[in-house]
């Protein structure tokens, strides 16, 4: 049994983020830190440690991360200009919770991918 994280906190709102959507499936919230104007993370309700976790049960979660992203995306006015959806896996990625995340970020240039 994977250890829960942070990100279950903040899915039963026992700590205060701020929840742009939830429902059964998936939460997103505001990141943190956030890196660019537009920074989400959207994550699965249910706690997938990382990506390497992932099995087909976890396809509608996995599936409903995409489509919410859009509408956020669309939502924060960046659907045109352009955004980018990042999930990091493992120490070599820079993982820091081990709660599968997507990161939704936009609303300026974001240069090379590794930069
Ligand atoms: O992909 P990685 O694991 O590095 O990203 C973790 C992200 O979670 C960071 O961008 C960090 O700012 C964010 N975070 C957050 N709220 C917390 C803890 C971490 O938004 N309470």
């Amino acid at each position: 049994m994977a250890e829960e994280t942070i990100f279950s906190k903040i899915i039963r709102k026992e700590i205060p983020a701020e929840i742009l959507y939830q429902d059964d499936l998936v939460t997103a919230f505001t990141d943190i830190a956030p890196q660019a104007p537009t920074h989400v993370l959207i994550i699965p309700n249910v706690l997938i440690p990382t990506v390497n976790d992932v099995s087909a049960e976890h396809e509608p979660a996995l599936g409903r991360m995409f489509t919410v992203a859009r509408q956020l995306a669309k939502k924060a006015g960046i659907d045109e200009s352009g955004y980018r959806l990042i999930m990091n896996c493992n120490a070599d990625s820079g993982q820091e919770v081990y709660h599968i995340h997507m990161h939704l970020l936009g609303g300026r240039p974001l240069g090379p991918l590794l930069a």
